[in-house]
């Protein structure tokens, strides 16, 4: 047969190619890789001062519950799981590990867009580790047809730029992994769920992974061109022993298993009860065997020991995730609004109706995204150009986008006035929200506000940014001063903010303890 040659043979030849012409650049050079080795090679052991850990599973979730709504199960086991592996982690670097150490490997399971790669992708901010995610369909058991799980780990060392030791305590997330079951596969025939199975085994378990790919020609060039120019060597292998393991799938039918075996191990009432259970309250119930049911290798399953289930999201959870994450996708659609100059104004009722129409989609949190992109593309196309400053986000608008862009086009000035009003207040809720002190303005205060962004035509979210840019350090002296946490924001404060706010931090110096001090609520 006449085909390509294969990879391996193109990748010999010109490995050999190469070998033979820098050879002869660098005759009398000796490459001496030894003697100077580059600082990433993974010989040598890590210092302690490269990693520090020292959070408590708490904080870690407390950290998590600022980004994700709900799944709290899944954030506390989350939270335990990472501080052990963490603290693990540290030991060895220290040379203090224990041998017999179980490396903490988690099962997340859960529908789409439930926050399963948020969740991780957040504690590894938290922690600094590197983090990568892939799914397993994407995998063949060669890695010549689809990609080899190495390049995972590869690609760990990639996004630590460069650095192989902090890849080697970085986070491997694969999603689908329930599609390599090898009972799902269609006929039960396994086509390469299995062999990739074991491979991925090999890496949670612990193995040396080629820091080149075989299959990468371009990397192998480079790789000998820094030998031959530099006379040293890049590092050369990744070691897995300590990346943390994360997989993830929506395991359909793994309820029935499950529901199977209980209805066998229980009689009577039990067992009628337990029928009428959930299908994410069963599967909290999973155990090995059930997994090795699905079609999961005994000793994969066993490299996982930490199980958990994420849930299915409902309205008000979506409606939760809009208004209350510190990720939530209305930000960053009022920063494509800012970027014209236009302020949107989320109403709850708005939002609700959003949270309402995503959860349709059956997409998780995802649909916020679906349906925000289909509200908002007439609007986001067609205002900019118009000079509307303001809008309010209705139910009716999330309905009918369409006609209420057209009310919005036919009397830009209607609804100016109340809506920057409203924006005066969310400066002030987003206030408490993000310093924890409660200010509140009067409506005096309020109306100069808004009479002031109106004549400007200034953002009523940055002239209040402005004007008030140093409230929230001055604030905060007075609250540990007098223990104040609540302030009124008057006309004067309005008018000159600076004096005010010196005017109540001098006060609640002398007054600390003793009577309360101007602007308090
Ligand atoms: P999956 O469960 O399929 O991994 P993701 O974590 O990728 O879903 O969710 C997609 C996006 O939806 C996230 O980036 C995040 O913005 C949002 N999201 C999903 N679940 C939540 C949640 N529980 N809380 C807050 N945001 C969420």
């Amino acid at each position: 047969m006449n085909g390509p040659p294969a990879p391996e043979e193109i990748q010999r030849q010109l490995a050999e190619m190469l070998r033979r012409q820098m050879h002869g650049a660098s005759e009398g050079k000796p490459a001496d890789a030894g003697a100077d080795a580059a600082p990433d090679e993974p010989g040598r052991e890590p210092t302690a001062d490269l990693f520090k850990f020292d959070y408590k599973p708490r904080e870690v979730k407390e950290h998590l519950d600022r980004f994700v709504i709900r799944q709290d199960e899944a954030k506390k086991v989350l939270s335990v799981a990472l501080c052990d592996h963490y603290h693990h982690v540290r030991l060895a670097i220290e040379g203090k590990e224990s041998p017999n150490y179980a490396k903490q490997n988690i099962i997340l399971i859960g529908p789409t867009g439930v926050g399963k790669t948020f969740l991780i992708r957040c504690a590894a901010d938290l922690i600094g580790v590197p983090f990568v995610k892939a799914d397993a369909t994407k995998f063949s058991e060669t890695g010549y047809v689809g990609g080899d799980v190495e390049d995972m780990v590869r690609d760990l060392v990639r996004l630590a730029d460069g650095d192989v030791k902090r890849a080697q305590y970085g986070i491997i997330y694969i999603d689908e992994i329930d599609k390599i079951a090898a009972a799902s596969n269609a006929g039960g025939r396994d086509v390469s769920g299995r062999g990739v199975q074991t491979n991925l085994l090999k890496l949670m378990e612990e193995t040396e992974v080629p820091a080149r790919s075989p299959n990468d020609i371009a990397g192998q060039i480079q790789a000998m061109m820094d030998f031959t120019q530099r006379g040293r060597k890049g590092p050369s292998t990744i070691n897995t022993k300590h990346i943390l393991f994360i997989v993830s799938g929506a395991f359909g039918g793994l309820d029935t298993i499950i529901h199977k075996r209980l209805r066998e191990a229980t009689i009577g009432f039990a067992a009628r009860e337990r029928a009428t259970e959930a299908a994410d309250e069963v599967l909290a119930h999973g155990q090995t065997r059930d997994f090795i049911e699905f079609g999961f290798e005994p000793e994969f399953i066993g490299r996982l020991p930490v199980r958990v289930v994420c849930h299915a999201l409902k309205v008000d959870d979506l409606f939760l995730i809009l208004k209350g994450s510190e990720g939530s996708i209305i930000r960053q659609y009022e920063q494509d609004f800012a970027a014209y100059g236009i302020e949107v104004l989320f109403s709850d009722d708005g939002l609700r109706r959003i949270a309402e129409r995503a959860a349709e989609e059956q997409t998780g949190a995802r649909g916020l995204m679906t349906v925000c992109e289909r509200v908002f593309r007439d609007i986001k196309f067609e205002l900019p150009s118009t000079k509307v400053r303001r809008f309010v986000v209705t139910r009716e608008l999330v309905d009918n986008p369409a006609s209420e862009l057209a009310k919005i086009l036919a009397d830009p000035k209607c609804e100016e006035r109340i809506v920057a009003r409203e924006l005066v207040d969310e400066f002030a809720r987003r206030f408490r929200e993000n310093h924890g002190m409660t200010i509140r303005f009067t409506d005096a205060a309020a109306e100069l506000l808004v009479k002031e962004a109106l004549e400007k035509a200034q953002p009523v979210r940055e002239l209040c940014a402005v004007r008030f840019k140093d409230f929230h350090f001055g604030l905060k002296l007075i609250a540990q001063n007098s223990g104040q946490r609540e302030f009124v924001i008057d006309k004067d404060a309005v008018d000159a903010p600076d004096k005010i706010l010196s005017d109540w931090v001098v006060a609640s110096y002398r007054d600390s303890g003793g009577k309360a001090a101007p602007g308090a609520a």
